[in-house]
């Protein structure tokens, strides 16, 4: 028997019936040293004009990375109720206390948003946001998009993505949304390990399901900034939601077949990159070097290509400590 979860604390401020556009928060009491009955306010936007479907638009999951941030405040600011069919939720940062430290987890309980699915009302203040995602927002949603890049650790070709599902016409919606997104790259994605994801809690209650990796470094660029815009109008055209169609650009379809995608460093250094992202590599190709640190005249570590692809990710500062993910080699494929 599921067990009967008490409410969540969380109260919005806008009312998700209401037709118009309003800007409001997300009030999540968090009695603190410097607050007492404070609370951390997450900005969200509703826009709504009668019946329809329901996006929801999320940035800021992991609190350095930009591109979602930069254009879902955009869209709060000029999507107009007049221009929508249903109704767009947007959250442009929703790990909001994580967006504002510029963190990846959250500053107050060291929270990974996206490991913290489903989320629990009477648990820290990550876990509260996720279960007002998972109980409140997803339930409300048809499609939902949810921006990432690489943040201050990777950095990625830009690229929207979906999951390989095991409902196979869920799937396809979700590649369709991708295609619609129209970022240069488009990818079928695995994850390292998806337990507590927002993508799997979304595609769990068979939700189309975007993402995207976007770059990264910790911050944002006039191209991937322009991306994210595009993308975001294209999947709500896409929808239906807004008139018009998606803006077509050309995009390259990347394929993550299995682990053997993955490099992560066995030590710990200084990272000579031999191959930049989004160039050709083959199997037994030298992607990077590990340079020992700790004194002169030992030989580098050389981590080399388990497949043929083209190189998708990289660690992107320039230490590296052992553990931390190297690089991550797609498979290329001819079209969708
Ligand atoms: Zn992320």
């Amino acid at each position: 028997m599921t067990p009967v979860l008490r409410p969540s604390p969380i109260a919005a401020t806008v009312d998700f019936e209401v037709d118009g556009v309003q800007h409001g928060h997300l009030r999540l009491p968090y009695s603190r040293d410097d607050s007492a009955w404070g609370s951390v306010m997450v900005p969200i936007t509703v826009v709504k004009r009668g019946e329809g479907p329901t996006a929801l638009l999320t940035g800021g999951n992991h609190g350095d990375e930009y591109e979602g941030p930069v254009a879902l405040f955009d869209l709060a600011r000029t999507l107009k109720a007049e221009d929508v069919h249903g109704r767009v939720v947007i959250v442009p940062a929703m790990n909001y206390p994580a967006f504002r430290a510029g963190t990846r987890t959250s500053p107050i309980d060291r929270g990974n948003l996206n490991r913290s699915f489903p989320g629990r009302p009477d648990g820290t203040v990550t876990e509260k946001i996720a279960d007002y995602f998972q109980r409140t927002l997803l339930p409300l949603a048809d499609i939902v998009l949810d921006f990432h890049s690489g943040g201050r650790t990777l950095d990625f070709l830009p690229y929207a993505a979906a999951h390989q599902l095991p409902d196979k016409t869920q799937e396809k919606r979700c590649f369709d949304a991708v295609v619609a997104f129209a970022a240069p790259y488009s990818m079928k994605m695995v994850e390292i390990d998806s337990v507590g994801m927002y993508d799997s809690a979304a595609e769990e209650m068979g939700k189309v399901f975007v993402t995207t990796e976007l770059s990264g470094g910790g911050t944002s660029t006039a191209f991937t900034a322009g991306i994210a815009k595009r993308g975001v109008m294209n999947v709500l055209k896409h929808a239906g939601i807004v008139s018009g169609t998606p803006e077509t650009a050309p995009t390259r379809w990347l394929d993550m077949p299995s682990d053997d995608c993955f490099s992560f460093a066995e030590d710990d250094g200084l990272i000579e990159p031999c191959i930049d992202l989004g160039a050709p590599v083959r199997a037994g190709d030298i992607i990077a070097r590990i340079h020992p640190i700790g004194r002169t005249g030992l030989p580098p570590a050389e981590y080399r290509a388990k497949l043929d692809g083209v190189l998708a990710a990289r660690h992107f500062p320039g230490l590296v400590k052992m553990g931390d993910c190297l690089s991550v080699v797609a498979t290329m494929e001819e079209a969708h």
